[in-house]
């Protein structure tokens, strides 16, 4: 088990966990882009969303349900943010494990890409 996050999720690497349940566990990004930088991740290990299947498509909608809910706990519901999540060489996906950027905190880049 290589995978970063799925030794977060384990317990075995230590991280501020935020939010669990039995599907999703949420965290601090060690490198923050914006002052509210958070991670969203399954348990499971689901390389990206390119690799969910049809049955499997709920947990990205539970996923965004607990990113909304981080979002009104971290005081940028009203201010705003920005959900995201890449999957792939050309998006920079760095981390092959599902997760979900929630960004804000201050005026996010208008570059999209
Ligand atoms: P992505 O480019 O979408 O794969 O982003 C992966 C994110 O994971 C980056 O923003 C990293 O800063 C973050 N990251 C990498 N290792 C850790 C870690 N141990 N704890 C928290 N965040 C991490
Ligand atoms: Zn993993």
């Amino acid at each position: 088990m290589d995978c970063i996050f799925c030794q977060i999720v384990a317990g075995k690497i230590p991280s501020d966990i935020l939010y669990q349940d039995d599907e999703v566990v949420a965290f601090p990004d060690i490198n923050p882009a914006a002052p509210t930088h958070l991670l969203i991740v399954p348990r499971k290990h689901i390389p990206s969303v390119a690799h969910l299947s049809k049955e499997q498509l709920p947990l990205i909608g539970h996923m965004v349900e607990v990113a909304n809910q981080l979002a009104k706990e971290r005081g940028v519901a009203e201010s705003g943010y920005r959900l995201v999540t890449n999957s792939g060489e050309d998006s920079g996906q760095i981390v092959p494990h599902l997760h979900i950027h929630l960004l804000g905190g201050h005026r996010l880049s208008d570059k999209m890409g």
